[in-house]
């Protein structure tokens, strides 16, 4: 099983990510990080862990594991 991680206090909320998943499962959260955006969370029904958020973002918000 692969699993995705997300460290929201790194996101810019540039949307990169939101754009170019396939399975539409990232959406910009309510909360605010500490640099002052609305980091992206996932949602794990739909997310197949293919990585390409972890290849488009630019500040290395994502992580994806083996579990
Ligand atoms: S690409 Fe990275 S910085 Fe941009 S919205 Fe997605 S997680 Fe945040
Ligand atoms: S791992 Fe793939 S399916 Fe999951 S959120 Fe990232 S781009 Fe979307």
């Amino acid at each position: 099983m692969k699993k995705i991680t997300i460290y929201r206090e790194r996101c810019k909320a540039c949307g990169y990510c939101i754009n170019f998943c396939p399975r539409e499962a990232l959406s910009f959260s309510e909360e605010i990080n500490s640099k002052g955006y609305k980091p992206v969370q996932v949602d794990e029904e739909r997310c197949i862990a293919c990585g390409i958020c972890y290849s488009m973002c630019p500040d290395y918000v994502f992580e994806i594991t083996k579990e």
